[in-house]
């Protein structure tokens, strides 16, 4: 190793005398040095290590990401120069998501870059993470801009990903927070608040086995995992950052008097508070199905079932899946590919399966098409008589042979259960959703709510959120956490989603509740496309295969800023998505929201840039009973 280092002095110029002083070799470094995984918010007050000097001959453009390779201790490393503002910045280019994706394939608006493949945000000024799924930051490195070149100073072992810096708790902060559920929400609230500075009591109760794990990896992988594999973080972080967790535990009373709040969980336990969060997710309905008991039945919605699941798939060779959504396909091509010699069934009897009423017959057939081709069978609105001990019988007798069934519900059932101990009077969408405005609050004092269990509104459009995307609950669970902190941020993300099938990657921009048209640009059978979804002529969202354009993205940041043109003009040809991406450009080259190619159907509404919050931070308060915060939290630097 040290040849190596000696062999690059030439190219390189090292950095200043003193971090030479300070130097360490590999061997030096601690394990989890050497993985990369350094919990750091700077990248240059990673110290202990040698600072090493590469040279870039070339500039960025403004907005351009350019891949520059530098050294990892032994391998090559790339990360991406940009510029903005004319500014230039120097970050990782591997989504921390997946350790993989190559970010310098992204594309950036203003400030804000996205992955081409999962659509998670970055914030390039300070590698900090906007949007999820990634939940960790980009490593970011120091530099300066000569005439004719540009010096990066990296540490000879560079992090991969950067875990955000978190508050620990102050116990002379008095202020008492609880999460109510253990998912995707309940994560990102609690994350949040330390994040930005809560010091105050975190309770979180779950009726979970495990602290939050990430759902969506499961349908993606089944057969090689352990519970651990699915962890947000390992638990010895939630104790770093106190967090009082009650697991597998369900809260049977609230007293909301108002000099004495607390709840009561079934193990008796009283946990007071001052704020709730109520994020208890959903539960699939399930229509009564004739035998069911006679088979061994898995509902894949948690983690014990995925894990039963993929015992039993050791010793079955027939499995039917119900239901065709995007969930149930993916499991199906996951446990293909994991289990070859399993036959697989997937039968949907309704008339039109759920993913043909979400996307239409164009893009349902070309995935089942798909399916067929890799060996799954597809029955589609084919009625179930009865289920036997081991098989399937259709009404008209036909009979299929089943040792297992996994069963995705065409409707869920909002869990608020939350509701039903307290004497809060809430206010119900027809689904049975809590309903929030747009700051996730509930019309109780004090108690908000995020997720699927939430009636939320796009702040686009005033719409209903009724999806149940992952994203868009992540990003509800940390705009509470703004709101509980009185930062007044409206939820105003455009959910991202993605979904992998047999190698091919969909991306989708948004949600709907329904459209009555399509436009498709590309071609479906190349699988190079992108096809909008409109209602009333209006662009309600969009899925498309991953582009270098990253057609999804610019329709994802072309919605987000209201500025999308009518379906009838992307039909007609008037415009294309490479209009929406100038026309995004523009206004983001502006600073705000302004009516630039397209008539505005909506107000304009300011951007929120969340982290220019972080310098009002030591001013926040609970804004309830103007109960002002006698101990505002310090920020780091603040003093
Ligand atoms: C296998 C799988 C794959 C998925 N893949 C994708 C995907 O690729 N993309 C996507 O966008 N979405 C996907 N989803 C959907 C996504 O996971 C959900 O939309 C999201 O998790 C909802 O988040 P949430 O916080 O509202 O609720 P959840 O994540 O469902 O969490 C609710 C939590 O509350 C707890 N809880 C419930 N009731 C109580 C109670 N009474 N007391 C205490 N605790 C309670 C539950 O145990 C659970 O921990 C997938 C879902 C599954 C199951």
């Amino acid at each position: 190793m040290r040849r190596r280092i000696l062999k690059l002095i030439p190219i390189f110029l090292f950095a200043c005398k003193g971090i030479r002083s300070t130097c360490k070799l590999q061997s030096d470094l601690t394990e989890e040095q050497k993985k990369g995984i350094i919990q750091t918010a700077q990248m240059l007050d990673y110290n202990n290590t040698q600072l090493i000097t590469y040279t870039s001959f070339k500039k960025p453009k403004e907005g351009e990401l350019m891949p520059f390779v530098i050294q990892n201790g032994d391998e090559d490393y790339q990360i991406i120069l940009t510029r903005y503002q004319g500014k230039i910045y120097a970050f990782g280019s591997l989504c921390p998501y997946d350790l993989e994706t190559d970010l310098s394939e992204g594309i950036c608006f203003g400030d804000k870059l996205y992955c081409p493949k999962h659509g998670c945000q970055f914030d390039i000024t300070n590698g900090m993470v906007e949007g999820p799924p990634s939940i960790d930051n980009l490593p970011k490195f120091g530099l300066k801009e000569n005439e004719d070149s540009i010096e990066v100073y990296a540490p000879l072992i560079v992090p991969k990903k950067i875990i955000p810096q978190y508050h620990f708790r102050d116990y002379n902060d008095q202020r008492k927070v609880i999460i109510y559920g253990g998912g995707a929400a309940a994560f990102a609230c609690l994350t949040t608040l330390r994040e930005f500075g809560y010091t105050g009591e975190l309770s979180y109760i779950s009726n979970d086995n495990y602290m939050p794990y990430d759902k969506t990896k499961m349908s993606k992988r089944i057969k090689a995992t352990k519970p651990e594999d699915f962890f947000f973080r390992k638990d010895n972080w939630y104790s770093a950052i106190a967090i009082d967790a009650h697991l597998g535990r369900k809260i049977s009373y609230v007293n909301n008097k108002y000099s004495n709040t607390y709840v009561e969980l079934d193990d008796s336990n009283k946990i007071a508070y001052d704020t709730i969060l109520i994020a208890t997710g959903t539960d699939p309905v399930h229509p009564p199905i004739k035998g069911i008991e006679n088979q061994e039945v898995f509902y894949f919605s948690s983690l014990d079932s995925h894990q039963q699941l993929k015992e039993k798939l050791k010793t079955i060779n027939d499995l039917s899946i119900i239901g065709i959504n995007t969930m149930s396909l993916e499991v199906a091509q996951t446990i293909r590919q994991e289990y070859p010699n399993i036959k697989i069934n997937i039968i949907d009897p309704n008339d039109e399966s759920q993913f043909q009423v979400q996307y239409g017959p164009e893009l349902t057939n070309l995935v089942l098409d798909l399916h067929v081709e890799k060996g799954i069978n597809i029955y589609e609105n084919i009625k179930i008589k009865k289920f036997e001990k081991d098989s399937i019988v259709f009404k008209g007798k036909k009979k299929l042979k089943s040792d297992a069934v996994i069963l995705f519900p065409s409707t869920v059932s909002p869990k608020t259960e939350f509701a039903e101990v307290s004497d809060h009077q809430f206010e119900f969408d027809n689904a049975g959703r809590v309903k929030v405005d747009y700051f996730q609050r509930t019309d109780i004092k004090r108690i908000f709510a995020a997720g699927s269990c939430a009636h939320t509104y796009y702040y686009t459009n005033g719409t209903g959120h009724i999806g149940d995307q992952w994203q868009a609950c992540y990003n509800q669970g940390m705009t509470a956490a703004y709101n509980m902190l009185a930062l007044n941020v409206p939820w105003h993300q455009i959910p991202f989603t993605y979904t992998e099938q047999f190698g091919k990657v969909l991306q989708q921009a948004s949600s709907w509740p329904q459209f009555d048209e399509v436009h498709i640009e590309g071609d479906l059978k190349k699988w190079d496309f992108i096809i909008y979804y409109g209602m009333n002529d209006f662009v309600v969202g969009a899925v498309g295969t991953p582009s270098k354009q990253n057609r999804v993205a610019i329709v994802n940041e072309g919605i987000r800023c209201k500025n999308i043109p009518f379906l009838s003009d992307l039909k007609n040809g008037k415009y294309s998505t490479k209009d929406i991406e100038a026309a995004v450009r523009k206004i983001k080259k502006s600073g705000c929201y302004k009516s630039t190619l397209y008539k505005f159907r909506y107000d304009v509404v300011p951007e929120y840039n969340l982290w220019t919050f972080r310098d009002n931070m030591s001013t926040f308060y609970f804004p309830y009973d103007n109960a002002e915060i006698s101990a505002a939290p310090k920020m780091k630097g603040d003093e």
